[in-house]
C-alpha cells in the first residue's frame, strides 16, 4: 500500500470514530458512501426513511459533483480551472461556482482584515508543510508575501484576473466547506429527506431527521487528536474545524503547522489550538475557522459583532480552555475531557453615540 492510501485509511478511521450520530439513531436509517476527493475522505450519510432510491441516486451524483469541484478548485490538479488561472493569470469565462467562491473568499478576507487570505499560494509553496518543510528563510518568506493580497484579484465583467504574474490562489481553507454545501443541496434536490456530508474537517447537515434529534459532532483533543475533548450538536447548517494538529512538520522540536498568518508569513501562533465554526454557509464556516485561528480569541468579539457575518464558534486554547461564543447555547456542548474547562466569550462593550 502506498503512503497515501495508508494515510487515507487512517484518516477515514479517525473520521468514522469522531463523527457520532445521536444516541440510538432514533430508528433513522442511512445510506453511507465514502469517496476520496479534494485530498480528503468524503463521507455521505443520506437518510433513507422514505426508501433508498433517492439516497442511492444522490450518492452516485455526488461522485460526479466531487469530480467537478476538484476540477474547479484543486491547487494540485495541473488541469483544474484554478491552476489555469494561476498559470495564465486569467479566466475569461469562469464556472460560476468558482467565480462565486472567489468572490466570497475576497469578501471574508476583507472582513477578517486579511487573516483569511485566498492569495497565499506563493507562501504555502515556500513552506511546503505537507511535504515536510524545511523552514524557509526570511528572504523567501518576504519574497512570497510580496505577491499576496486580495487587491491582486480582479473580478470584472464576469472575468477573473490576477494582477501579478507571480500571484497564486489557494482555496484550501474555503473550498471543502463550499463543496459540502453544494453536495447537501444536490442531495436535497434529489429527494433525500435528511443527511450529512462530511469532508472530515468541514461538514454540512440538511433536512430534519424523523425524530428531530441533532447530529453529535466530536471535537478532537489537539493534544491527542485520536480522542475527543467534547461534543457539539448540530441540527442545521455547517461546521468547520481548523487545528494545528491537522497538517504539520517538526524541526528542532518546533511544530510548524499549515495555518499561516498572512501578517507574519509564518504558522499562526495566536494561543489557539483549534477553532470550530458553525454557520449557515459552509464556505463561511470553513474560511472563518481558518481566520479565527489566525486572529486568536481576543479578536473574535470584533468579528462576532460584524453584522455581515453569521456564525458561532468553539475555541480551544493552548491552556486547555474551551471558549464558546455568546449565541451558542452551552447545553449544546458536552465536555468529555476534564483536563479542559468551558467558558463563554465575554461580549464586547458596544459604544453608542451620546445623546446631544
Ligand atoms: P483550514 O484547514 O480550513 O484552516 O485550511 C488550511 C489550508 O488553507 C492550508 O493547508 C492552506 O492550503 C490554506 N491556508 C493556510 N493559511 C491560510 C490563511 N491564513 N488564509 C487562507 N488560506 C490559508
Ligand atoms: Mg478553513
Amino acid at each position: 500500500m502506498t503512503d497515501r492510501i495508508v494515510r487515507s485509511l487512517f484518516l477515514l478511521l479517525l473520521i468514522t470514530a469522531l463523527l457520532f450520530l445521536s444516541a440510538g439513531c432514533g430508528g433513522q436509517t442511512y445510506e453511507e458512501t465514502t469517496f476520496f476527493a479534494m485530498d480528503t475522505p468524503v463521507t455521505l450519510r443520506y437518510g433513507t426513511s422514505g426508501g433508498t432510491d433517492a439516497a442511492r441516486t444522490a450518492s452516485k451524483n455526488a461522485g460526479t459533483l466531487l469530480k467537478e469541484w476538484e476540477s474547479l478548485c484543486s491547487a494540485h490538479d495541473p488541469d483544474s480551472a484554478l491552476t489555469v488561472l494561476n498559470e495564465t493569470g486569467s479566466l475569461t469565462t469562469p464556472d460560476e461556482r468558482l467565480a462565486g467562491l472567489i468572490e466570497e473568499a475576497v469578501r471574508v478576507s476583507g472582513i477578517t482584515n486579511g487573516a483569511f487570505d485566498p492569495t497565499l499560494g506563493p507562501l504555502i509553496r515556500v513552506w511546503n508543510i505537507s511535504g515536510g518543510g524545511p523552514v524557509p528563510g526570511e528572504d523567501a518568506i518576504s519574497e512570497a508575501l510580496a505577491h499576496t493580497g486580495c487587491s491582486l484579484i480582479r473580478l470584472t465583467d464576469g472575468e477573473i484576473r490576477l494582477a501579478d504574474p507571480s500571484a497564486s490562489l489557494d482555496l484550501g481553507a474555503i473550498a471543502k466547506g463550499a463543496a459540502a454545501d453544494a453536495l447537501a443541496e444536490a442531495a436535497a434536490d434529489d429527494g433525500v429527506p435528511y443527511g450529512l456530508v462530511s469532508f472530515g474537517s468541514s461538514m454540512t447537515v440538511f433536512g430534519e431527521k424523523p425524530d428531530g434529534s441533532p447530529y453529535k459532532i466530536g471535537i478532537r483533543d489537539p493534544d491527542d487528536p485520536a480522542s475527543v475533548l467534547g461534543y457539539i450538536t448540530l441540527t442545521e447548517g455547517s461546521l468547520s474545524v481548523s487545528g494545528d494538529y491537522e497538517r504539520y512538520f517538526e524541526e528542532d522540536g518546533v511544530r510548524y503547522h499549515h495555518i499561516l498568518d498572512p501578517g507574519t508569513g509564518t504558522p499562526a501562533r495566536s494561543g489557539l489550538r483549534s477553532v470550530a465554526v458553525l454557520s449557515p454557509s459552509g464556505a463561511d464556516a470553513d474560511a472563518l475557522s481558518t481566520a479565527l485561528f489566525v486572529l486568536g480569541a481576543d479578536q473574535v468579539p470584533n468579528l462576532y459583532n460584524d453584522p455581515s457575518l453569521s456564525f458561532e464558534a468553539v475555541l480551544v486554547t493552548g491552556d486547555r480552555r474551551v471558549i464558546l461564543t455568546n449565541g451558542l447555547d452551552p447545553a449544546r456542548f458536552t465536555l468529555a475531557n476534564s483536563d479542559y474547562s468551558v467558558e463563554t466569550l465575554p461580549l464586547l462593550e458596544l459604544c453608542f453615540p451620546q445623546e446631544p
